[in-house]
């Protein structure tokens, strides 16, 4: 199978881990704090902080921005489901804003009308947690824009978009967000085999979601409430979590992020090529912005309706191409629906999880793989 994505793992992303293995700390040891700051240099934030997975990072990150039972969060419609069940884990109150049918992303006119009507029903949301889909950047300078005048928070879900970049800088910047998140699974930009990571530039945001993704525990003696009793005295101070990344992973991590520009530039190459062959057809790229540069997780294509995308879907597959949907929008999921959502209410979404298939996108994708996948794709079209 020739999976829409996958890892590439160097000779030297091998010895990295071995190296470790070989250490004294295959866990709370040197190498986590080495990828924190890698990753923290490479995107131009304060602070960062590794966890086991990105959905870890999404709940650490909500807690640490302070949500809780009463809280109202918002969530881009297409996405993974983590996105929002972050949310839930808080028991915070979730709702969906809807996006674009033609990229996926974070619908601008849907939020403003959404924010106007929670302001004049007193529902204003806490949180927003918006997706960077497929790789590019939201529109992160006009949704702050909309959000800074309610105080409304903003998490960043780059899980797709390590390695993109906005307005010339890069994502996890956070120039206009509270955090960004990453993940470090294996169909990922980057992966630590699993992974995760929260950046920041607020150092309390930075404290709170340190402290909750390691058992609320304390150690630094200027942070206790109580009288140290002994070199071994730490103190429990929140209800927190073991949210922790290993050693042995942030190795992989480390080493990935070297090659993390080459293999962006490499997946920016087969865009350019899936452009190419599908220009003159009536399958259409997903739209990109001129502000953003996308880290290409995905090369997510439009066809012109539901049964095309899924004739196409089932001849890719039939050929081994292991093409895949991101996403049916999140409340058409059963848990979702059950809290009474309905995928109707999110037209721009619905659209966008009935018409879009990703390609294969990867450094074992070859140019021949890409003209099969092309016929494979049009020749439903054409019929
Ligand atoms: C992969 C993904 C996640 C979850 O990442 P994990 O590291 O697997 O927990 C969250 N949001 C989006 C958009 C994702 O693609």
């Amino acid at each position: 199978m020739i999976p829409y994505s996958r890892q590439s793992i160097s000779e030297q992303d091998i010895a990295a881990v071995v190296e470790v293995l070989r250490s004294d700390y295959l866990s709370q040891g040197e190498t986590v704090p080495q990828f924190e700051a890698a990753v923290s240099r490479y995107c131009g934030s304060e602070y960062a902080i590794a966890t086991s997975n990105a959905t870890a990072a999404l709940h650490a990150a909500c807690l640490a921005l302070g949500v809780g039972n009463n809280s109202i969060v918002w969530v881009a419609a297409t996405s993974f489901v983590a996105s929002a069940n972050c949310a839930r884990y808080c028991g915070a109150t979730v709702n969906f804003i809807d996006t674009s049918p033609d990229n996926g992303l974070l619908c601008l006119q849907a939020l403003e009308k959404k924010l106007q009507f929670a302001k004049e029903n007193n529902c204003l949301p806490d949180v927003l947690v918006v997706v960077h889909l497929a790789g590019q950047s939201c529109d992160m300078k006009s949704i702050s824009a909309l959000c800074q005048p309610h105080r409304i928070a903003i998490i960043e879900d780059a899980s797709h978009a390590l390695g993109g970049s906005y307005e010339g800088r890069a994502v996890g910047a956070c120039t206009y967000s509270d955090c960004a998140i990453f993940s470090f699974h294996p169909v990922k930009p980057i992966t630590c085999g699993e992974g995760g990571m929260i950046v920041t530039n607020n150092v309390e945001m930075c404290k709170r979601a340190r402290l909750l993704c390691n058992h609320g525990i304390v150690r630094n003696e200027n942070d206790f409430v109580n009288r140290k009793e002994g070199a071994w005295y730490y103190e429990q101070q929140v209800l927190g979590f073991n949210f922790r990344l290993s050693d042995i992973q942030a190795a992989l991590g480390l080493s990935q992020l070297q090659t993390l520009d080459q293999n962006r530039n490499m997946r920016d190459q087969q865009a350019k090529e899936y452009d190419r062959l599908f220009a003159d057809t009536a399958l259409k790229p997903a739209t990109r912005a001129s502000h953003a540069k996308s880290a290409w997780h995905l090369y997510p294509l439009v066809f012109p309706d539901n049964s095309l995308r899924n004739l196409a879907f089932e001849n890719l597959r039939a050929k081994n191409y292991g093409v895949n949907i991101h996403y049916a929008p999140i409340p058409s999921q059963p848990y979702y629906r059950q809290l009474g959502f309905k995928p109707e209410d999110f037209p721009g979404s619905l659209a966008w999880g009935r018409r879009e298939l990703s390609l294969p996108l990867h450094a074992f994708v070859t140019k021949a793989m890409q003209e099969e996948v092309f016929s494979l794709c049009t020749q439903m079209v054409d019929a």
